[in-house]
């Protein structure tokens, strides 16, 4: 039968379980199904197996190390099936993202798990008894998800007033190509870290501006706390005087504004004491959540009684624009804030977003009783 665009029928597919997200997340849940002999599962993805760790700058390596301990009952690390090893795949302790992605790969095809790459999801909604699951070219109808898209296409590169003038840690694929000598690094962590060691290690100088000072840090969370590897690679740069000179560490500086003026960027901390930087800033300010489209599934109780209560009540909820907007929870920018143009997102039911402009207008003709800020 011939069909043209416009009729052909959309594709649909049941599955049991769907997993969204084909990173070491999704691919370990799809591997521990198989191996519990849940056959009727898919797995999509917007990009293709390991997408992040194939987006990684060209540098970067896992911090925490591999190592084939399975014979003596320990797993790898790195591992995202008990029985498989990184280290003894890959033969490198370290791996890097390439070589990270190859071997998610092959414990897909190993344990021969239906993956459909190309696939974007963009809504779930609960209809009867199944989700119903919207992508860019098939619809899914799903008895269980599984959210396992990760953070990293999330960057949290609109937060404050000319974050987006600086070039995000994640959209960097190799160090070496960026132009210029001096660096300004913002952000203390691991990304933070790795960029600036990068650098350095190139023959750049680098000023990393940190909130706190995390590289005091000795949280026994290894996710609070920097990693022994980085701290090894900050030793061996502290050690020579020719790179450790190329390394400023400003601890207790909090980014909160970032102005370009005539191919120059000015960065502003909390007292509004500016630093300048000649080249593009780099943002190393980590991830948002990547609940994106399926927030709305969540139930959020205390939330959702104030919803209740306010339309009961009539009562007004009103998020900060400016605020929402720095939190990835309104559609809109800075500059729109004050505007009215700036739209709350992933809120319970009835929260709007404005400014004094907005609460003055909706409250000009019903003048409250009471108004409660949180
Ligand atoms: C700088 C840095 C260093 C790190 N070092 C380490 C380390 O040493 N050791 C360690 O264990 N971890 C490390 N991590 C963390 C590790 O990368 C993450 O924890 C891991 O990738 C999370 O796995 P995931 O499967 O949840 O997400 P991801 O690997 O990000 O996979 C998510 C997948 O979902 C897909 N996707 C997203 N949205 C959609 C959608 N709407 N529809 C369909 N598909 C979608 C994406 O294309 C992606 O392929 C590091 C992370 C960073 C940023």
């Amino acid at each position: 039968m011939y069909f043209t665009n416009k009729d052909k029928p959309e594709e649909s597919l049941e599955v049991g379980v769907l997993i969204v997200g084909a990173g070491p997340a999704g691919l370990g849940v799809a591997t521990a199904l198989k191996q519990a002999e849940v056959n009727d599962v898919l797995v999509v993805d917007t990009r293709e197996i390991g997408a992040s760790f194939l987006n990684w700058p060209r540098q970067m390596t896992l911090l925490s190390p591999s190592f084939h301990s399975n014979s003596f009952g320990l797993t790898d690390l790195n591992s995202i099936d008990p029985a498989t090893s990184p280290a003894d795949f890959l033969r490198t302790q370290h791996p890097d993202g390439k070589q990270y992605a190859k071997y998610l790969k092959a414990v897909a095809d190993y344990n021969e798990l239906t993956i459909r790459t190309g696939v974007h999801v963009s809504s779930i909604n609960r209809e009867d008894n199944q989700f119903v699951v919207t992508t860019n070219n098939v619809k899914i109808f799903a008895e269980i998800v599984i959210w396992a898209t990760g953070q990293f296409f999330s960057p949290r590169d609109n937060t404050f007033p000319g974050a987006d003038l600086a070039l995000h840690s994640s959209k960097v694929s190799d160090w070496s190509d960026l132009e210029g000598d001096e660096f300004s690094v913002v952000g203390g962590y691991e990304s933070g870290l790795d960029a600036a060691l990068n650098l350095v290690e190139l023959g750049k100088s680098v000023s990393l501006y940190s909130r706190g000072e995390p590289w005091l840090s000795d949280h026994p969370d290894p996710s609070r706390a920097l990693s022994p590897r980085t701290y090894d690679r900050l030793r061996d740069i502290m050690k020579l005087s020719d790179t450790s000179k190329n390394l400023a560490l400003f601890k207790n500086t909090d980014i909160r504004r970032i102005e370009e003026n005539k191919g120059w960027w000015i960065l502003f901390d909390q007292d509004d004491i500016p630093s300048v930087s000649r080249t593009r800033p780099i943002l190393a300010n980590g991830f948002l959540s990547g609940l994106g489209p399926i927030h709305k599934l969540f139930k959020h109780s205390i939330g959702e009684r104030l919803s209740k209560l306010a339309q009961e009540r009539g009562m007004l909820l009103m998020v900060c624009d400016q605020c929402a907007v720095r939190r990835g929870l309104a559609e809109g920018t800075f500059e729109q804030c004050g505007s009215g143009d700036v739209k709350a997102k992933g809120l319970v039911e009835g929260v709007v977003a404005g400014c004094f402009p907005q609460l003055y207008t909706a409250l000009g003709s019903n003048p409250p009783d009471q108004v409660i800020t949180l």
